[in-house]
C-alpha cells in the first residue's frame, strides 16, 4: 500500500467514486461492496538471471470485483508497480467493463521490474513463473480470471502465459481463453493490438462531433485540423496518434521518457517511430524542436492532449500550466484528483480513462468469445455475403442498363473479414458509451464533470447487477 502522505492511486479512485455516488440512490452497504477489492494476491518468487545472479521479484494479481466472472485486466511490468497501484487499476477495470457492457469483473496484475533491465530469455522465465504462481492459487483460467497486455507487456508475454497455462491444463478445451492480447497465430483476434488506441480515437471523435461540448471548449466541430499532443509512444499512444493523423488531425507534439519533440506543422507518426527505432530516441527528429523533459510535452500549446504513458503525470504541481482544451486520458489515471480540481473550473474537458481506454478490454472480450467458440469471426458468412452482394450488383446493372465502376463494385461486394467485424463492434461500443455518459452528464446539471458522469454510469450498472443477483434487495 502507499505510504502515509504519499500519492495513493487507489484513494484517488475511491475519491472519484465517492464524488459520484451522491448522484445515485444506492444503499451505502452496496456502495461499500462495489468499492472494495475482493481478492488481493501478493507474491514473491525467485529467478536466476543469465549471469547466475538470483533475484527475488515482487508481483501481484488483484481481483477487484466478482459480480461478474471471469475477472479481466492487464498485466503490467514496471518498476513502479505496488499493491496500491494494482488495486486502483483493478477497480478501474470493474467500472470500465460495466460502462462498455463487457460482462467481466475487474482485475489487474503487475510485476515490479523494468523490462528494459532484463533479457528476453529472463523475461520469458519471469512471465512463465508468474503464470505458474497464478495457476497454483486458481487465479487464472477462461472462467476465472483472464489477463491481457498492459504497460510493459504485449503479445509476446501473452503467448508465454498461454503456453504455460496449456502445458498445465492439457485437456482443457477452452484453454486459449485464459488470456487475451495473444498473437493471431496463438488464438488472438485481428484488431486487438491497435484496439485501445483506436478506441481512444473513436471516443474522442464522438466528443469532437458533439456541438454542445465543442461550444463549451471553444473549438470547431470535428477531428480534422485539431492539434494533438501525445505522451508515450507505446502501444496505446502510437496507435492513438496514428489514427488521429489518418483522420486529418495535426500531431504537434510527441513525448517519450527520453524527452519530447514539437512541430507546429505536424509530425509524421510513422516516421517518428522509425526514427526512434533507428536512433533509440525520438529526439533530433528532422524539422522538430527538442524538449529535454518528457513532461514538457504536457504543457505544449494544443487542442487535444493525450497522456498515454503512466498515472499521475498531470498533478497539483503542473496542472495550472496545461494549455490543452481537451484531455483524452488514454493511460490509466494520468490525472490526480488535484489536477481535476484545477482543470475542471478552467473549462478543460477531461475525457476519463475508465471509458476512453476501454477499447482494449472490448476487443479482448471479442477475442475471448472467439476462443470459446473456436471459430474465426466472418468465417461462416463472408462468402455468402459476397455471393449475395454480387447478385444484387448484377441485378442492378441489368435492370438499370448502367455499369457500376470496379472500385464501387469491390466496395459493395466485400464480405466482412474478422478485422472489419472487430472494428465495427469497437466503434459501436465506444460511440454508444460516449453518448450514454454525456447523456447522464447533461440530464443532471449538478454532475460537475464527465469523470463523475462516467462513475455514475458504472456504479448504477454494477449495483443493478448485484441487485439482479438477489444479493441486495
Ligand atoms: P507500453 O509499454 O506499450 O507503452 C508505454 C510507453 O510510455 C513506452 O513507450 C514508455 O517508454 C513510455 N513512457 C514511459 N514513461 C514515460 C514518460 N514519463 N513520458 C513519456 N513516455 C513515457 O504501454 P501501453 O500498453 O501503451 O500502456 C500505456 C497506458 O495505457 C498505461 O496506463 C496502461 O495501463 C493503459 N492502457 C493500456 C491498454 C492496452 O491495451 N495496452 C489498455 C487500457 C489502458
Amino acid at each position: 500500500m502507499a505510504a502515509k502522505n504519499q500519492y495513493s492511486f487507489f484513494k484517488n479512485v475511491e475519491k472519484s467514486f465517492d464524488k459520484a455516488s451522491v448522484f445515485t440512490t444506492w444503499d451505502n452497504g452496496i456502495l461499500q461492496q462495489i468499492k472494495q477489492c475482493n481478492s488481493v494476491y501478493q507474491m514473491r518468487f525467485p529467478i536466476k538471471r543469465e549471469n547466475g545472479e538470483i533475484v527475488t521479484l515482487e508481483a501481484y494479481r488483484v481481483q477487484h470485483s466478482h459480480h461478474k466472472t471471469p475477472c479481466k485486466g492487464g498485466i503490467r511490468f514496471s518498476n513502479a508497480v505496488n499493491q496500491d497501484e494494482v488495486m486502483a487499476l483493478a477497480a478501474l477495470m470493474t467500472y470500465k467493463c460495466a460502462i462498455v457492457n463487457v460482462p467481466f469483473g475487474g482485475a489487474k496484475g503487475g510485476i515490479k521490474i523494468s523490462p528494459r533491465d532484463y533479457t528476453p530469455y529472463e523475461l520469458e522465465k519471469i512471465t512463465r513463473r508468474y503464470t505458474a504462481e497464478l495457476i497454483k492459487k486458481n487465479f487464472i483460467g477462461p472462467g476465472i480470471d483472464v489477463p491481457a497486455p498492459d504497460y510493459g507487456t504485449g503479445e509476446r508475454e501473452m503467448a508465454w502465459i498461454l503456453d504455460t497455462y496449456v502445458a498445465m491444463h492439457p485437456a482443457e478445451i477452452d484453454a486459449a481463453g485464459c488470456v487475451t492480447g495473444k498473437p493471431v497465430t496463438q488464438g488472438g483476434v485481428r484488431g486487438r493490438k491497435e484496439a485501445t488506441g483506436l478506441g481512444v480515437f473513436y471516443g474522442l471523435t464522438e466528443i469532437c462531433n458533439m456541438p454542445t461540448l465543442m461550444e463549451k471548449v471553444g473549438l470547431p466541430i470535428g477531428v480534422k485540423g485539431k492539434r494533438v499532443c501525445v505522451q508515450g509512444m507505446g502501444n496505446v499512444g502510437y496507435h492513438s496518434a496514428l489514427f488521429f493523423q489518418q483522420a486529418g488531425a495535426i500531431i504537434v507534439g510527441i513525448a517519450e521518457y527520453e524527452g519530447a519533440i514539437y512541430n507546429d506543422e505536424g509530425l509524421d507518426v510513422e516516421r517518428v517511430w522509425l526514427h526512434r527505432q533507428k536512433t533509440k530516441s525520438i529526439l533530433d527528429f528532422p524539422g522538430s524542436k527538442n524538449f529535454e523533459k518528457s513532461s514538457d510535452a504536457l504543457e505544449m500549446d494544443c487542442d487535444i492532449l493525450i497522456p498515454a504513458a503512466l498515472e499521475n503525470v498531470i498533478n497539483g504541481e503542473n496542472a495550472g500550466r496545461i494549455r490543452a482544451k481537451i484531455i483524452g486520458e488514454a493511460a490509466n489515471g494520468p490525472l490526480s484528483a488535484e489536477a481535476d480540481d484545477i482543470l475542471n473550473p478552467k473549462g478543460v474537458l477531461i475525457v476519463p480513462d475508465m471509458y476512453l481506454n476501454a477499447g482494449g478490454v472490448t476487443v479482448s472480450y471479442f477475442e475471448w468469445l472467439k476462443n470459446l467458440s473456436h471459430v474465426r469471426y466472418g468465417r461462416l458468412e463472408k462468402r455468402f455475403t459476397e455471393n449475395m452482394n454480387l447478385h444484387i450488383v448484377n441485378q442492378l446493372e441489368e435492370l438499370t442498363g448502367k455499369t457500376i465502376s470496379t472500385v464501387e463494385k469491390d466496395f459493395i461486394m466485400h464480405g466482412a473479414d474478422e478485422v472489419d467485424l472487430v472494428r465495427s463492434g469497437l466503434e459501436e461500443t465506444m460511440t454508444a458509451a460516449t453518448r450514454e455518459i454525456v447523456d447522464i452528464w447533461q440530464k443532471t446539471p449538478a454532475i460537475p464533470d464527465m469523470r463523475t458522469a462516467a462513475y455514475v454510469c458504472a456504479i448504477n450498472k454494477v449495483a443493478t447487477s448485484y441487485a439482479e443477483l438477489g444479493i441486495f434487495p
